[in-house]
């Protein structure tokens, strides 16, 4: 039977590395600061920006929400977007997607200063990952590189299946994995017999929001399987892109849903937001960029 990657209890522990790191910035009279501006009423995005704000909470960063209604002016958020830039207080500040649709999203992210793009989803950032210089690693394969790193899973040399090609999710995650000197390939939607790819991973991380899209068959024995998806069932039940129970049998790891990776995307925002609190001149040892923290 795989191994069943514990994340809830992976994050719990990262978090209490991360209030240690908050206790002392704080010795030094800096107190890391998240700025979360939500626009809209949906009610998914709602409960991550509550979920978010806890977690900062939990670890002792001071969080400043914003809250736009559904019709609000693009240029009233930039305009906010452009004050936060300028605040000592603020050290992160992250634009809950998605936005309504009068919103063009690339201006907005690039609108938040790279020093504070918490998120790493500014071009600024995005371009450090390709170039293996990341200042903010995107949170959720970040997240997953903090898992299988924590498991004692190699990646050199390694197969790596991708399936999802995002630009917050696959993109990045497949670049990390690079990075770490895996073999990496990316399946998306128009990929032709996905299966014939997938079952060549040694690691195969699924993030297409595509309920039982990954099953048995398609999955080498022994394999690492890291499902990102978060999908809801019309009886209400949370799963992820992969057969869970049919995998267990087969593969040598799994992460659950919930419960696998989702916790640690909130704990690498955290992480991210401490490390700009850092790098902004409060702590003597100064992390110079989470490329150390990666390596
Ligand atoms: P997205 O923007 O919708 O991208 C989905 C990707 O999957 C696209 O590249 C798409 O291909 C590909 N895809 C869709 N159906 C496929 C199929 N049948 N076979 C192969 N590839 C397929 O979604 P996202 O934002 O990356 O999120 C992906 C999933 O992860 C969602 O379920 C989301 O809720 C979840 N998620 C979880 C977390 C977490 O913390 N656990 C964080 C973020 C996202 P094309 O590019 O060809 O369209």
């Amino acid at each position: 039977m795989a191994k069943i990657i514990d994340g809830v209890a992976v994050a719990r522990e990262m978090r209490r590395g991360l209030k240690a790191r908050v206790a002392s910035l704080r010795e030094r009279g800096v107190v890391p600061g998240l700025a979360v501006i939500i626009v809209g009423d949906n009610p998914a995005s709602r409960l991550y920006v509550r979920n978010k704000i806890r977690a900062c909470d939990e670890v002792g960063i001071k969080s400043f929400r914003f809250d736009f209604p559904q019709a609000a002016a693009p240029d009233e958020v930039l305009a906010l977007i452009e004050a936060l830039n300028r605040r000592s207080d603020v050290h992160g500040i992250l634009v809950q997607l998605p936005l309504p649709p009068q919103f063009a999203i690339g201006e907005v992210l690039r609108a938040i200063s790279p020093d504070k793009d918490v998120d790493g989803f500014h071009l600024y950032n995005v371009g450090g990952l390709v170039v293996g210089d990341t200042v903010f690693p995107p949170c959720t394969p970040y997240g997953v590189v903090k898992l299988l790193e924590h498991e004692g899973i190699p990646l050199e040399g390694r197969n790596v299946v991708v399936v999802g090609a995002s630009n917050i999710v696959g993109k990045p995650m497949a670049l990390m994995l690079m990075q770490k000197d895996a073999t990496v390939c990316i399946c998306h939607a128009k990929t032709r017999d996905l299966a014939q790819f997938t079952i060549l991973a040694d690691i195969l991380v699924v993030a297409a929001g595509q309920p039982n899209l990954i099953v048995p068959q398609m999955v080498k024995t022994g394999a690492v399987v890291i499902d990102v998806g978060i999908n809801r069932l019309p009886d209400g039940r949370l799963v992820g892109d992969a057969d869970f129970k049919g995998l267990l049998p087969k593969v040598s790891h799994i992460t659950p849903v919930p419960g696998g990776v989702g916790p640690m995307t909130v704990t690498m925002l955290l992480a991210n937001t401490i490390g700009s609190a850092e790098r902004s001149g409060g702590q003597a040892r100064v992390l110079t960029s989470a490329q150390e923290e990666l390596s």
